[in-house]
């Protein structure tokens, strides 16, 4: 019996060169053992195995096993496998039939109250896995079946939460006490906060959009955690020749729509994600706890790629860090409390960054036609910030900015630009040259600058990029208390 149906599972597989169990051994039916797989091949899936009449009958789970009973997960049905293959784990050579490392997920006993062809209804009694699991065959498909869990959610597992917005720095000096807080790089690009379960990662920005179809090579960390459930927080980069993160360089990634030409840019200008906090892990939420336990926690993943790192922090020496950063050219230094929790959406002065140069996003609110070589083009932005909340708020005029602008950077600008025209000014209050074009003020841009003047305009601006990762509602005028 068990020999006809090993059949298949023997020719796939040539066993002078794979370390698999041939199976030989005489197949004893001991217990209802079962076993999932966590298979790292060509695609990362797990392999749900239940000992039934001398053999393993086996699923592959592309996402692994559904922990809660509102989600359905895709299982195909594969061949059965030999039971000595419950308890083997490997590296599949490179050529053979599911080559990769096969490691053992879970495993334990499990209760049948239901083993029929198109539906198997099983009770788990594993270390991770508990509880009753239904699986069936969907209608008229020979290998596509699903399986629900029917139980409720594990109740040791809280659920993963969704749309997290990240917790921001105010603008500061370094902190007074200084051993109180750990300090970390500043990262000058785009803010992420990335979900990762059952092998899939899904990256928001901090607006909230989903920009995972932006940064392919991103993909691979879910890859990495296998089924180990996180919620990261950190900040894209684009590197240029010496390491340092440039947002001009970013900017080539941050507004791509076409697949094709996002693969392509992938390639010419790669990106890495900067992780430096940690939301959730295997089930739990890890915000209340204190920086420097989500530090620690976030550490034990070892998330080193190709395409990412865990940048360490430094507890204390505030000071040294801040002249490292600035010798390096890098934008400054993030000071956090070492005993702070992780507030979403909140800006507070548990966290504290300092730069080296300033900048800020500003809100385009027009622009100035240019003259001389840029004549037909636009000469400078006209850009303001935020003043009071709700039905309160207003627009303030900050002043133009004339420089820093590429060729491709001014033809983006006109284009996005020229369909926002509008007659009257956004601003309120005071206002810019008679010469200004104004536009719906919704464009948001990343300006550096020397100082605010006292009468509240920007001193020497200079335009870094356009963010899409920004609302022009949230900005506002952020400058270091002590110049309030
Ligand atoms: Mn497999």
């Amino acid at each position: 019996m068990a020999e006809r149906k090993l059949r298949e599972y023997r020719k796939k597989r040539k066993f002078d060169s794979t370390p698999e169990p041939a199976g030989d051994a005489r197949g004893r039916s001991e217990s209802n053992r079962f076993v999932i797989h966590e298979h790292h091949a060509r695609r990362l899936h797990w392999d749900l195995r239940l000992e039934r009449d001398g053999v393993l009958v086996s699923w592959a789970l592309p996402r692994g096993v559904p922990p809660d009973p509102g989600e359905n997960r895709m299982a195909v049905h594969t061949e059965d496998h030999p039971l000595d293959y419950v308890d083997f784990e490997g590296e599949i050579p490179k050529g053979e039939y599911g080559a990769g490392e096969i490691r053992i997920w879970d495993k334990g006993t499990y209760e049948t109250e239901k083993f029929e062809d198109a539906k198997v209804v099983v009770r788990f009694d594993g270390e991770r896995v508990q509880g009753r699991y239904a699986l069936f065959r969907l209608k008229d498909s020979g290998r596509d079946w699903m399986i629900h869990r029917m139980d409720a959610p594990d109740p040791r597992r809280e659920p993963m939460p969704e749309h997290i917005e990240p917790m921001k720095a105010t603008l500061g000096k370094l902190p007074r006490d200084d051993a109180a807080h750990g300090y970390e790089i500043k990262w000058d690009g785009a803010r992420a906060i990335a979900y990762c379960s059952g092998g899939r990662v899904i990256l928001e920005s901090r607006n909230l959009r989903d920009v995972t179809a932006q940064y392919p090579e991103l993909r691979a960390i879910g890859r990495e955690l296998g089924s180990r459930e996180a919620i990261l927080d950190g900040e894209i980069v684009a590197l240029d020749d010496d390491g340092r993160p440039s947002f001009q360089l970013l900017q080539r990634r941050m507004h791509l729509t076409s697949d094709s030409e996002i693969r392509r840019r992938a390639k010419s200008t790669p990106v890495t994600y900067m992780i430096f906090d940690l939301l959730y892990v295997e089930g739990h939420s890890t915000m209340e706890l204190i920086y420097e336990e989500r530090r620690k926690l976030l550490e034990t993943l070892e998330l080193e790629g190709a395409s990412w790192q865990t940048p360490s922090f430094h507890r204390g020496e505030g000071k040294a860090l801040l002249a490292a950063s600035k010798e390096r050219g890098l934008e400054g230094v993030i000071a956090k409390r070492l005993d702070s929790p992780y507030l979403p959406g909140k800006r507070t002065s548990a966290w504290v960054k300092v730069k080296n140069v300033r900048s800020q996003e500003m809100v385009i609110g027009g622009w100035q036609p240019g003259k001389g070589r840029r004549e037909g083009t636009i000469g400078s932005l006209l850009v303001g910030y935020n003043e009071g909340k709700g039905a309160k708020r207003r627009l303030r005029y900050a002043g133009k900015v004339g420089t820093g602008f590429t060729d491709e950077s001014l033809r983006r600008l006109a284009e996005q630009l020229v369909p926002l025209q509008r007659d009257e000014s956004p601003f309120e209050g005071r206002q810019p040259p008679r010469d200004a074009v104004f536009v719906e003020p919704r464009l948001v841009a990343e300006i550096e600058f020397n100082e605010w003047t006292t009468a509240g305009t920007l001193r020497h601006p200079s335009f870094k990029g356009l963010r899409d990762d920004k609302d022009a509602a949230d900005v506002i005028r952020e400058e270091p208390p002590t110049s309030r």
